[in-house]
This record gives C-alpha cells, sequence and structure tokens, in this order.
C-alpha cells in the first residue's frame, strides 16, 4: 500500500510517497510559490538526482496534477498507474475543539475544517484547498486529515483555559490548542520505544525546537499540557516570534502604533531569535556570531535556553515528575550547544548529562549516563510517517 502525504502552504506544497509496507520513502517533492512568478516543482525519487521544472502554477489542482504527474513519470516516477496510490494523507493545522484524532474526509469533515478557518485563517484555507485538489485530481481515492491541534485535546481544562472571562471560551473559542501534536506524539512514542518502557508508564518532556517551538508535557502518552497556545506565539523564543508576552505590552504597543497589524508583524515576524540578535532567526548564524562574541546573539540564545529550561521544570512539576526529555526539529536535533545549555545543572531533577554523547547531528541518541534516572534523548521527528499511519489504518477500515 503506498500513501500520499501532502502538506499544503497557501504558496507551497510539500509531499511525500511512502510504501507502507515496510514504511521506506520512495519519492519527496517540493512545489513552490504557487500563484507566483518563478513557480516551480522540485522532485527527488529516492536515491536519483532531483527533478526540477519551472512553469506556470496558478493554483493548487495544477501544483497537485504536477505532483500526481511527477510520480508517475517514465523517468523519475515511482508508481506506474495511479490505481496505486491508495490514500493520500493531509496535515491540517487547525482541528479546534471539534477534531480530537484523524479522520477520514468527507463533505461533514470539509464543513468542520471550513469552521476553524478563523482559529487559523492562514493555515486552513491552505490545507482545505489541497485536499479539494486531491479529490478532483484522484476521484475516489480516499482523503485523511491529519491535525496539527488533536494529539494535545487531551489537556484538562485548567491547562487550556486562559484566565480571561469564561465567555471568551463559550463565545470566541479562545483557548490554548497547541500545535506540532504529530511530532510531540511520534517523539513521545518512539523514546518510549527506545527506552523499552511502555508509554502508559512514562511522564515525557518534548522539546520540538524548530523555526516555530512546543514544548509539552506527555503523562502515559497523552498530552497534558504544551506551551503553544490559542495561536503559535506563546511559550518559548522562536525564530521571530516572541513567546511569552505580558498581554499589558501588546496594549500599550497597540495604542501607541494604533495599528493591530503592526503589531501582528512585530510579534510573529520581527521578535524572537531575530528579533533579539539583530542578526537572523537562522541557529545557526546566531551560534556562530555568539562565538565570535556577538553579545545580542548571546543573550538571545540565552534567553531560549532560559526559556526552554523553565518549562522542562514547570512540566515535571505539573505531572508530578519526569522520565525522559525529548529533543527534536531543527534546532533540538542539531545544535549541541542549546542541548548542553539546556540540561546542564540539572541534576537536581535526576538528570546526568554526559556532554561527551552530545556531539550528534540528527540522528537518535541518548545523551545521558547509564545511571542517569532522567533519560535525554535526541529523536529526530517524523511527522509524515505519522500522517502516512494514520492514513493507512483510516483508510483500510474505510
Ligand atoms: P520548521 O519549524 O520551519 O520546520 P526546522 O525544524 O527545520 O524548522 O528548524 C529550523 C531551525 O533549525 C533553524 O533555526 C535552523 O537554524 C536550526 N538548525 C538547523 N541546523 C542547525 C545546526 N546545525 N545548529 C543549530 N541550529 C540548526
Amino acid at each position: 500500500m503506498k500513501v500520499l502525504v501532502l502538506n499544503c502552504g497557501s504558496s507551497s506544497l510539500k509531499y511525500q510517497l511512502i510504501d507502507m509496507s515496510d514504511e521506506t520513502l520512495l519519492a519527496k517533492g517540493l512545489v513552490e510559490r504557487i500563484g507566483l512568478d518563478g513557480a516551480r516543482i522540485k522532485h527527488v525519487k529516492v536515491g536519483s538526482e532531483p527533478f526540477i521544472k519551472e512553469t506556470h502554477i496558478p493554483n493548487h489542482d495544477v501544483a497537485v496534477k504536477l505532483v500526481v504527474d511527477a510520480l508517475q513519470d517514465p523517468q523519475h516516477g515511482v508508481v506506474k498507474d495511479l490505481s496505486e496510490l491508495s490514500a493520500v494523507g493531509h496535515r491540517v493545522v487547525h482541528g479546534g475543539e471539534k477534531f480530537t484524532r484523524s479522520v477520514l474526509v468527507d463533505q461533514e469533515v470539509l464543513k468542520g475544517i471550513e469552521e476553524v478557518i478563523p482559529l487559523a485563517p492562514l493555515h486552513n484555507p491552505a490545507n482545505l484547498m489541497g485536499i479539494k485538489a486531491v479529490m478532483h485530481a484522484l476521484p475516489g481515492t480516499p482523503n485523511v486529515a491529519v491535525f496539527d491541534t488533536a494529539f494535545h485535546q487531551t489537556m484538562p481544562a485548567h491547562a487550556y483555559m486562559y484566565g480571561i472571562p469564561y465567555e471568551h471560551y463559550e463565545k470566541d473559542r479562545v483557548r490554548r490548542y497547541g500545535f506540532h501534536g504529530t511530532s510531540h506524539f511520534y517523539v513521545a512514542h518512539r523514546v518510549a520505544e527506545a527506552m523499552g518502557r511502555p508509554i502508559e508508564e512514562l511522564k515525557i518532556v518534548t522539546c520540538h525546537l524548530g523555526n516555530g517551538s512546543s514544548i509539552t508535557a506527555v503523562s502515559g502518552g497523552k498530552s497534558v499540557d504544551t506551551s503553544l497556545g490559542y495561536g503559535t506565539t506563546e511559550g518559548i523564543l522562536m525564530g521571530t516570534r516572541s513567546g511569552n508576552l505580558d498581554p499589558s505590552v501588546m496594549i500599550y504597543l497597540m495604542e501607541k502604533y494604533g495599528d493591530p497589524k503592526v503589531v501582528s508583524d512585530v510579534v510573529h515576524k520581527k521578535s524572537g531569535v531575530c528579533g533579539i540578535s539583530g542578526v537572523s532567526s537562522d541557529m545557526r548564524d546566531v551560534e556562530e556570531a555568539m562565538e565570535k562574541g556577538d553579545q545580542r546573539c548571546k543573550l538571545a540564545f540565552d534567553m531560549l535556553c532560559y526559556g526552554i529550561k523553565k518549562y522542562i521544570g514547570a512540566y515535571a512539576a505539573a505531572m508530578g515528575g519526569i522520565d525522559a526529555i525529548v529533543f527534536t526539529a531543527g534546532i533540538g536535533e542539531n545544535s549541541d550547544l542549546v542541548r548542553e545549555a539546556v540540561c546542564k545543572d540539572l541534576e537536581f531533577l535526576g538528570v546526568k548529562f554526559d556532554p561527551s554523547k552530545n556531539k550528534v547531528r540528527g540522528k537518535e541518541a541518548e545523551l545521558t549516563t547509564p545511571d542517569s534516572k532522567v533519560k535525554v534523548y535526541v529523536i529526530p521527528t517524523n511527522e509524515e510517517l505519522v500522517i502516512a499511519r494514520d492514513t493507512k489504518e483510516l483508510a483500510l477500515k474505510g
């Protein structure tokens, strides 16, 4: 059974084709600049040179058609005909409170995804366009929607509510939703496997540190708290997003500059590691400048690591202990400097960090001594595989 996984943005579309008989990746690619000048598809058949084609791509229908053509192309394709594509899994950013797990797409589900557009106005419309484009290109093929928010729907109310009048929850659906759910789910399960223990008996803090970042408390395999909230700016410092901010700062800036759009740009696009360092949103640049003595880069680095450490402490307290800490995504998988800064001085929690194991990049590794009570791991995330597994399961149930 071959499953196509799609991650559709407003002007881009990432895809992977996975053979689910042994979960191997057959092909992957990216369609960029949909609806813009210079649009192109980059398609890679595993083990071969990339195929790149620049062409006019006015919309997602054309983008999906290009993907489907690339997959069955005689030279760089991986299937003989489209009947080999058994199902398509779609990453959908927001499922609101309606979707607590992945679902087979039907008219009712499309309506549900549409209903939560106000909660994710940039992402959900693009995700919907992707699903509809596949329905046109591959009629009869089952589509499955996998939500970034679903894993966090197990949070108790005392963790997801904000302390504002209850009516804003009832009327406006303002609450913590959390994101990166498929990633937190994947690495939490993977670390339990690596530790050889059932996830049901573990308390894990998963640190997904990319351009967008979030930290999750996973107790007994369930998300019980997470650092991203209603939108995608809460929690720790991110590439360009602020992380936790006193609401009074927003009010002050709004009154001073008189325009919510300006302030929205500040907290989404100009803040975080980028805003503090003044150098870059990319941790590699920031670490390089820091090592040459740049003080603002050092400050951004320290703020990030301090923030992560605080969440680990808070979630250890919230869960009544902790068995494992996991680092994942671009920074978590690659930055030994961040991991060391976060994990040093955590002996009081039972973490015996071993710096000699910490030089790994992008591969699974345990970073603690054998007698460490709390284990620290690097686990490369694989959101596409989670989407493909859910898609296979739901499509087979049909
Ligand atoms: P996204 O949230 O866009 O999926 P990624 O998970 O790809 O992001 O993470 C991107 C981040 O990972 C960037 O800040 C990048 O600098 C950082 N990163 C990648 N490689 C390294 C590295 N070797 N050292 C430090 N940071 C790295």
